[in-house]
């Protein structure tokens, strides 16, 4: 098993670079979140000692735990889907927390970051693709969902995340990656980012990565590629 995640991790590096240079990126502007939600802490050690630090969770309780067994061995990324009654227990566990997609939740956690006397960084998460099923603000509405953070100093906005509608061919999902870069633009232009001239852009899952890198990703988070396919709950 450790074996394979090496390996993997290694496929997926190479990939990375390959499709960062043939568009004339640099490969270390791009990131890459190891999703290891439903993986045992056993697998993130494998990954921690085949080089990996950066690792995404979705579900608050399972991240607790495994933030009680890796300790500061690793960095997380919160990417599920996030509950104003958890916020206190994201903000003490994550780096970043790429789903803020609304106010009552942006303002949730900068009041226990208050309370915690510190900031963080967020992410504001994108329903790219308008589907009512997914979290997200929507395009139109994401303007007016920043100016109202603005008051939040204790967040910092770093960048947009989407998960686009799924595709078998992912090529289909490059206009969606194109569309969440654009809206990114006409933010940084208006100056809603913590840091205008660096943005990131959280977009790309083991199907489509180098597509996303293409569009200008700077995280990619991938989970199936790098750890196998995830146990059923
Ligand atoms: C699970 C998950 C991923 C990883 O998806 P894979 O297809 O397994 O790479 C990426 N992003 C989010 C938000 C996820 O929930």
């Amino acid at each position: 098993m450790k074996k394979m995640i090496d390996h993997n991790l290694q496929d997926i590096r190479k990939n990375i670079s390959t499709a960062a240079l043939q568009c004339g990126r640099d490969p270390a502007t791009i990131r890459l979140v190891a999703v290891s939600k439903k993986f045992p802490a056993s697998d993130i050690k494998k990954a921690i000692e085949a080089g990996q630090f950066l690792f995404g969770e979705s579900y608050i309780q399972e991240a607790a735990q495994k933030k009680t067994e890796i300790g500061d061995a690793a960095s997380f990324h919160f990417i599920g889907h996030l509950q104003s009654n958890k916020a206190k227990l994201a903000a003490q566990i994550f780096q970043m927390i790429e789903t803020v997609d609304r106010y009552k939740l942006a303002a949730t956690l900068d009041k226990e970051l208050k309370l915690q006397g510190k900031t963080l960084d967020v992410l504001i998460q994108v329903n790219i693709g308008q589907e009512p099923q997914k979290s997200g603000v929507l395009l139109q509405d994401a303007e007016e969902l920043f100016k109202q953070l603005i008051p939040l100093s204790n967040l910092k906005i770093r960048g947009l995340m989407t998960i686009p509608p799924y595709h078998d061919n992912p090529e289909h999902t490059r206009p969606h990656f194109q569309a969440l870069r654009m809206l990114a633009e006409e933010l940084k232009e208006k100056g809603y980012f913590f840091d205008n001239n660096h943005v990131e852009l959280s977009m790309g899952m083991s199907s489509d990565y180098t597509i996303a890198i293409e569009e200008g990703a700077t995280l990619i988070r991938i989970g199936t590629a790098l750890f196998g396919h995830r146990p059923t709950r």
